[in-house]
């Protein structure tokens, strides 16, 4: 009986291992805001590890338009392992007047329409969204949806009137923003369920990372590669 047992459960282990295949999304917010971005872009460049980055729009014309324009330039001969997704106007996290929290449907249309052809002029085109601090509200899947939106990451809301896809399997690397938490990340993905086969996101701040962030982050890497999992832009 206990032999039995046993081999059922081999066979099921070995089925798992076989047929798991996860795809990780690397979600790294606040484009240019922060000292840790240099660090950050070199280590996934030279590891080639593809990157899903959050540009907020009011960053490539306000004081920070000069570092938020270095580095695009930076990245460009390197633009296979980058995407870029939608992270807002101006990073407005406040309850009462966050746009993706308080905005009707034709407010928030209005400024991801403006928004999209200010990316586009840079050079950025982009079908994914991540709102600042994961906003959304009842409206925003339908001015997603009517702004050619594919992707939206970590919605706060369900996802009324928009037919894309949402991810909203995360992972936590950080226990706070910008304070990655490696313990606690490498419990959580050796916990997540084997035989699950669909996408996980990390969502980071690597311009507040401190040196012991990017090691950790290193680290982070490595155990989801000796996983074989595969990771996922978002274009
Ligand atoms: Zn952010």
């Amino acid at each position: 009986m206990l032999i039995k047992r046993i081999l059922i459960l081999l066979s099921v282990l070995s089925l798992s291992a076989e047929t798991f295949a996860g795809t990780v999304i690397l979600k790294a917010d606040d484009f240019g805001r922060g000292s840790g971005w240099d660090q950050f872009l070199l280590y996934v460049v030279n590891n080639d590890i593809p990157v899903n980055i959050g540009i907020i729009v009011s960053d490539i014309s306000n004081e920070r338009k000069i570092k938020t324009r270095d580095l695009i330039k930076w990245m460009a001969p390197h633009e296979q392992q980058f995407a870029f997704f939608y992270h807002g106007h101006d990073h407005n996290c406040d309850i009462a007047s966050s746009i993706f929290l308080t905005g009707s449907g034709e407010r928030q249309s209005k400024i991801i329409n403006s928004d999209l052809r200010a990316l586009f002029s840079i050079g950025i085109v982009t079908t994914a969204f991540g709102g600042p601090c994961n906003h959304g509200n009842k409206y925003t899947g339908l001015s997603l949806e009517s702004n050619g939106f594919k992707q939206w990451l970590l919605p706060y809301v369900r996802t009324t009137g928009f037919n894309g896809e949402t991810f909203t399997n995360r992972v936590n690397i950080e226990s706070t923003p910008g304070k990655i938490n490696i313990s606690n990340f490498l419990k959580e993905l050796d916990d997540f369920p084997e035989n699950y086969n669909d996408t996980i996101v990390l969502q980071f701040h690597p311009g507040m990372w401190k040196t012991g962030d990017m090691n950790s982050f290193e680290r982070a890497i490595s155990a989801i590669n000796r996983k074989n999992w595969s990771y996922r832009l978002l274009k």
